[in-house]
């Protein structure tokens, strides 16, 4: 088993450990590209055709070329065969806009380690701050180019958060619009349950669509629970029956402690765990579902 594995789009494996990048590259001058993170469990990826799905409209938000899709597919099978099976990976896609001074975009897909915090955040559950992101739930009807539907490699806001969040204890931030409502953590879908309803908040608020959470919603509605897109507040998020940050490789972690506020058990924690395993190991197998 390889510690890193580094795949191009003309599937070529490489060296994880040889240069790639070009200095003019517009993702490390301007951010600008898109990229995807999957998890890779038992010797292959998970959700490849929702991820996919979303790079492609992540890519067409930002004007870029329109991935090919049999090339992104070869090229995620290789370097999932090239990680193998003995232990979870950490699978990116990485599509630039490539150099300032012209040619093809950059694209390639890499896997790394599981890191000992997400093995902590989903066993242990978070600590989480709410944080302002400073704008309303129309901002992302009224300002489209703010692309904030689309998953971009500007993420620098979203780590300063993380970082301001550590500096007061807290493992993970849920972002709150101006008006007060609860939007997405800075890696992750915020999802409530209600008795046996599960609710995330509307994308339409500027919040990117989730594929975790998603095929949460799908298994979760044949096993009996009502799933809703609503809007929801911080005290919402306080009375409900359990709040969970989803996303791919972290998968489930629920939050224990809101702003300071420990939050009691949630009876459903050891079924939604289960519920969201089974959403990443199935969504997508063999339906093209997207
Ligand atoms: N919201 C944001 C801002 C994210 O960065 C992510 C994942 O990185 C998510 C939500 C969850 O998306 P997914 O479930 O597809 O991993």
């Amino acid at each position: 088993m390889a510690d890193r594995v580094l795949v191009t789009l003309d599937h070529e494996i490489r060296d994880a450990d040889s240069q790639l990048l070009y200095a003019d590259d517009l993702a490390v001058v301007r951010g600008d590209g898109v990229f995807e993170t999957l998890l890779v469990h038992g010797g292959r990826a998970c959700k490849v055709e929702p991820h996919l799905s979303r790079l492609c409209s992540s890519a067409s938000a930002l004007g870029l070329p329109q991935p090919d899709l049999d090339d992104w597919r070869f090229s995620i099978d290789l370097a999932a065969e090239q990680w193998g099976s003995d232990v979870e990976g950490v699978m990116r896609l990485v599509y630039t806009r490539g150099r300032e001074s012209g040619g093809e975009p950059t694209a390639f897909v890499m896997v790394g380690p599981v890191s000992d915090a997400v093995s902590k955040a989903r066993r242990d559950g978070v600590s989480v701050l709410t944080l302002d992101r400073g704008f309303s739930v129309d901002f992302s009807a009224n300002a489209p180019w703010q692309l904030l539907g689309a998953k971009t490699l500007s993420y620098a806001t979203n780590m300063a958060a993380l970082r301001y969040a550590e500096g007061f204890g807290a493992d993970d931030v849920i972002f709150v619009s101006s008006e007060g409502n609860v939007l997405e953590g800075p890696r992750s879908s915020v999802v409530v349950a209600r008795g046996r309803t599960l609710i995330t908040p509307p994308h339409e608020q500027g919040i990117l669509p989730g594929t975790t959470q998603r095929a949460l919603f799908s298994v979760a509605q044949d096993r009996g629970f009502h799933c809703e897109y609503a809007s929801l507040r911080t005290a919402d998020l306080i009375v409900s029956e359990g709040v969970w940050l989803v996303s791919s490789v972290t998968k489930a972690a629920r939050v224990h402690t809101l702003d300071g506020v420990e939050l009691p058990e949630s009876p459903l924690a050891e079924e939604f765990a289960d519920l969201v395993d089974l959403a990443i190991e199935t969504a997508g197998l063999g339906s093209g579902e997207a």
